[in-house]
């Protein structure tokens, strides 16, 4: 996985890979300004004011999560798992699906492409409060699907994030309210599969 490194002792604000209403209308472009442009400046921002003096100047953001405290880790987690996330979209298309490997390790592992969105979706659905799901890879090269509270990201349990589905509020309220399951459901149009194969393929 690629590390991600701080530039002259701060870390910086990722560009998104798409225009600002690419992902219409599963996203639309107010929330992403505000996902993209608030709350996750946010957390770039806080990251780098608590950094001067805190004996982590220099680290990966990988590193930080993984060796720090709570409010630390927080703003490092966020900023990991939203550049995960806002790095694994495209514009929508009807049967977006994965292709190649990964496609046949799903069918493997869940018997089937729909079967595996069932399980994703129900661990969305049940994640009590705000986290993230995740589809990782093992060491192995097996897949899981976890639910991670808050900031946190599976790198902390040794597993390789490929895909995630962000259940903070912030992540949807403006387009769906309280409809959690409903949001989730449109995000499998803008999945770009591309990317989340290359990071299965990835050392
Ligand atoms: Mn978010």
């Amino acid at each position: 996985m690629k590390k991600t490194m701080p530039i002259d002792g701060k870390f910086e604000l990722m560009a998104l890979p798409y225009a600002a209403d690419a992902l219409e209308p599963v996203i639309s472009a107010n929330t992403l300004s505000f996902h993209h442009g608030k709350h996750l400046a946010g957390y770039v921002n806080n990251l780098n004011a608590a950094l001067p003096g805190s004996g982590l100047e220099g680290m990966s953001i990988e590193q930080i999560v993984l060796n720090t405290p709570t409010g630390m880790h927080n703003n490092a987690g966020q900023i990991l798992n939203h550049n995960l996330y806002f790095s694994q979209f495209r514009s929508p298309r009807a049967d977006n699906a994965p292709t190649g490997k990964l496609a046949h390790v799903i069918e493997v592992e869940f018997g089937s492409f729909e079967a595996f969105k069932e399980v994703f979706a129900k661990a969305g659905a049940t994640l009590f409060g705000s986290g993230w799901v995740w589809l990782s890879a093992d060491k192995e090269g097996n897949l899981k699907i976890t639910q991670e509270p808050n900031a946190a990201n599976p790198i902390q349990h040794g597993l390789r994030p490929l895909m995630t589905m962000d259940v903070w509020e912030h992540a949807y309220y403006l387009d769906y309210q309280n409809r959690r399951p409903d949001h989730l459901a449109a995000l499998w149009q803008i999945i770009d599969w591309d990317v989340v194969a290359a990071r299965y393929e990835a050392e």
